[in-house]
């Protein structure tokens, strides 16, 4: 990693398109994007009868028939080195059983279905069939603990869940009595040697019972499709809805972005529980007819290699963190596999080193790809494309369909600013189908993201000459520990519920591979005094409620933490001081105590 942080590398990696194969999707970017119309992208789908779209379907039923029924769908990689091929027809009937076995339960169009399981096949027939029947997807993420599951299972009103025995018994049977609309609890694998739980079927043997026909519900473009927990820097976390036209930003992003053709073994390393791992690791790469790779196995340098080696993956969507830890195990574990089917890879979620941009050439032959977008945007926005020159440290250039702001936020309104390399804050004009239609239950906090019909991005960039976007930060609190965003508040809470806590705050702290770790600062009650086994009991004590992927790695104690007059948390003091940073304004800051 060092030696390749030393050498002295150009600004601007520049491609030879004409020479690409198979020719670019993106070839002539500015054609496009003059030319690009997103109503143009949508007839591209299949579409339903009276204007109907559903994303399972495009997804589950669009390559089912015809010479594309015995394509790879999925290849799946277990854990303990099974490997499974779904083929497009058979997705085509299991998310068909699907569908029939929840509807059989009673769930209905608009209720609402929760994934907490591993990266396993069911998860994505799931996915699949529960959208078909018009049920809403709220997808978790399996390394939550009970308190953030419970916590976005109530505020979605969750009727049912798909889960695994071993997860269900770890972290929802602690926290199942609050969840009160929790009717049906599908356990993929069955119950194993454990009683069902309450309202607990076997999933397995529910859809061994289902019909492989199923009508799929033909939903409005605008009926919600997808429930995305989020995080902000205050209150609980945010569901962002989307709505099932999403699916053509995910057709039209998998052909500019990803640059996705026929014959492509796509491996998208996200994990479903996390918006990436939706859009792009289920529903862009089915809609395109694409074979992708699921893994169910965690991050591990040599197996990952060895995937996108034996499996001959052409195109990868990855992330910084990930990134990191490969430089970080070393050139010599990669010098022992081949990469010639590798045709490009993608990368999103957190800044993108220029190292890491570079490493890719080193390792590959191919530069890494960086692009931007968040759960609102439910697509890629931003990104470095496969026949456009690549500036590495930058996000890349809006894609055809999208217009990108940077602007300075004045007196309620915006101005746009104009002149390069001034930072300000990313806007994009409102109207692409991905969007988020709502936060759920806060229509004033998703009128806040808005300023007539531009979106206020919560990012702070800069933006070229040439009109490339670079990421300058976030404008608010919100931590990015690898890859996932985590909201300071929901660990604070956390933290003040243990006995000893009066007050937390917490930050996000750099960190060299995962962007960000998460650092908590807690002054203690009365009766309590500062220990190293305190401090330890406090970590275990959130790590038990919040999940390893969630809590503090780091707690420091202070006598009392430094407030604003009207009571807030101070955490950007509070990092500025860990950090030896310049404190800023401190005018609204409370007297010491
Ligand atoms: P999420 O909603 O969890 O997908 O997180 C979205 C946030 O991740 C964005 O608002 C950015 O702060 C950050 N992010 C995503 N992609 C990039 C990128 N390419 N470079 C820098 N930050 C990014």
């Amino acid at each position: 990693m060092a030696d390749i942080a030393r050498i002295d590398r150009p600004p601007r990696i520049s491609k030879d398109a004409a020479s690409l194969r198979p020719k670019p999707h993106l070839l002539d970017r500015a054609a496009i994007r003059e030319t690009f119309r997103w109503s143009d992208a949508r007839r591209q789908l299949a579409g339903m009868t009276n204007n109907g779209l559903n994303i399972g379907a495009e997804a589950a039923d669009r390559h089912a028939h015809g010479t594309r029924a015995d394509h790879p769908a999925i290849i799946w990689l277990g854990v303990d080195g099974a490997r499974q091929v779904i083929t497009y027809a058979e997705l085509h009937r299991r998310s068909n059983r699907f569908a029939n076995a929840i509807t059989s339960l009673g769930l209905k169009r608009g209720d609402r279905l929760f994934l907490l399981a591993p990266r396993i096949p069911a998860l994505y027939v799931a996915a699949l069939g529960a959208l078909k029947a018009g049920v809403v997807v709220s997808p978790l993420f399996s390394a939550f603990g009970p308190e953030p599951i419970a916590t976005r299972m109530n505020l979605g009103g969750g009727r049912a869940l798909l889960t695994t025995a071993a997860l269900y018994a770890r972290k929802v049977a602690p926290v199942h009595g609050q969840i009160a609309t929790l009717e049906h609890v599908l356990l993929a694998g069955g119950a194993g040697d454990a009683p069902l739980p309450p309202g607990g079927h076997d999933l397995d043997a529910l859809l061994s019972q289902a019909a492989e026909d199923f009508a799929t519900v033909a939903t409005r473009p605008d009926e919600m499709a997808l429930l995305h927990f989020t995080s902000g820097t205050t209150g609980k976390p945010k569901g962002a809805l989307h709505v099932h036209e999403a699916v053509v930003a995910h057709y039209a992003t998998g052909l500019y972005a990803l640059d996705l053709h026929p014959e492509d073994v796509f491996w998208c390393t996200a994990d479903p529980g996390w918006v990436t791992g939706m859009s792009y690791g289920i529903v862009a790469p089915l809609v395109h007819g694409v074979t992708m790779i699921v893994d169910e196995a965690e991050f591990d340098p040599q197996r990952w290699y060895r995937i996108l080696q034996d499996e001959q993956v052409t195109v990868w969507y990855t992330a910084p963190t990930a990134i990191r830890m490969l430089m970080k195990a070393g050139a010599e574990v990669a010098s022992e596999f081949r990469f010639e089917q590798l045709r490009f890879i993608a990368s999103v979620g957190e800044p993108l080193n220029p190292q890491a941009v570079w490493w890719g050439q080193d390792i590959f032959g191919l530069p890494i790809h960086d692009n931007w977008w968040q759960t609102e945007t439910g697509g890629i926005m931003i990104a470095n494309t496969v026949a456009q020159d690549i500036k590495p440290g930058s996000m890349g250039l809006p894609l055809p369909g999208i217009e990108a702001f940077v602007v300075q936020r004045r007196n309620g309104g915006v101005d746009v600013v104009e002149k390069p390399d001034t930072e300000g804050e990313l806007a994009l004009r409102a109207g692409w189908p991905s969007m988020f239609r709502g936060y759920l239950n806060d229509d004033e906090r998703y009128r806040k993201c808005f300023v007539g019909d531009l979106y206020l991005t919560g990012d702070l960039v800069k933006c070229d000459a040439d009109g490339y976007y670079w990421f300058v930060g976030r404008a608010d609190d919100v931590i990015k520990s690898a890859g996932h965003l985590i909201g300071p508040f929901e660990v604070e809470s956390a933290l003040m519920e243990h006995p000893a806590v009066a007050e937390a705050g917490v930050i996000g702290k750099p960190d060299p591979v995962l962007g960000e770790t998460v650092k908590a600062f807690v002054s203690l009650k009365p009766g309590f005094s500062e220990s190293d086994e305190l401090r330890r009991e406090l970590l275990g004590h959130a790590r038990k409620r919040l999940g390893p992927s969630v809590a503090p790695k780091e707690i420091d104690f202070a006598r009392s933490l430094p407030r604003t007059r009207s009571g807030k948390i101070m955490r950007r003091l509070l990092k500025a001081r860990e950090l030896g940073l310049p404190e800023g304004d401190t005018s609204t800051l409370e007297a010491d105590k």
